[in-house]
């Protein structure tokens, strides 16, 4: 990984093949940008919720590659699912499954680099044994991501828990990102949490864009559109 910091952006899911090339190509712009995110298989809270569009998002997401030459973070939730991932440059271990220990193995034959979202009812000594799962099957290439963890209070979606980035740069070597959308579940926290996230000494942040956010299937309301991604950009730059 780079050393400097570094934006991981798109979608919180792929809803058709113009949504994430417009996306891809609006982002894609700016250098700090490394990959594209786009949800093909959601875990949503109740059955009802869009679910994502699964394989057909796949072949859009290769399609697009070639097309655009970005790489792709997608989060993967069945190991039956791991043959439509081979072109795929970073699998998404969601919070849901951090602890999902034969997915993790699994994947981590990959041979890709994974990133390893924590779960929000979990502690960082089981984020890390989790992380050893993916090390133990062969592959160190991992990236942690604190996306916010849940606590006694709700004026946020969850609480995202900074003091768990400084704790662990200063006691692993991954690389450690922050996802502030997921975290604020609102847009305008977005800004200052991934300020936050710099100034505490992130290596990047994970972050959901979306052409127009209020007509999205998934998270429509923490989702940045593309001027207030800019703008989160510029913002990011006054951080050293
Ligand atoms: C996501 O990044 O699309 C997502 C579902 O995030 P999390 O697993 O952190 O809830
Ligand atoms: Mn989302």
């Amino acid at each position: 990984m780079c050393n400097e910091f570094f934006v991981f952006a798109g979608p919180c899911s792929i809803e058709n093949e113009n949504q994430i090339k417009v996306s891809t190509q609006f982002l894609k712009q700016f250098p700090e940008v490394k990959a594209i995110r786009g949800g093909a298989y959601k875990p949503r809270t109740y059955p009802t919720s869009f679910q994502g569009m699964k394989e057909e998002a796949m072949k859009i997401v290769n399609n697009l590659k070639i097309a655009e030459n970005v790489a792709f973070v997608c989060e993967i939730t069945n190991i039956l699912d791991i043959p439509l991932f081979e072109n795929v440059d970073i699998i998404q271990i969601g919070a849901r499954n951090m602890q999902n220990f034969e997915l993790l193995k699994a994947v981590a034959k990959l041979n890709k680099p994974i990133l390893l979202k924590r779960g929000f009812g979990n502690t960082i000594e089981e984020l890390l044994a989790s992380a050893k799962y993916i090390e133990a099957s062969g592959n160190s290439k991992i990236i942690l991501c604190e996306r916010g963890i849940r606590t006694f209070d709700n004026y946020m979606r969850f609480t995202l828990d900074l003091g768990a980035v400084a704790f662990l740069k200063q006691h692993v070597n991954y690389p450690v990102i922050v996802d502030p959308s997921h975290a604020a579940g609102d847009s305008k926290y977005v800004i200052p949490l991934a300020k936050a996230a710099k100034a505490i000494g992130a290596d990047g942040i994970i972050v959901e864009v979306h052409p127009h956010p209020q007509d999205a299937l998934s998270d429509a309301n923490q989702q940045l559109n593309f001027q207030e991604f800019a703008n989160l950009i510029e913002e990011l730059h006054k951080i050293k």
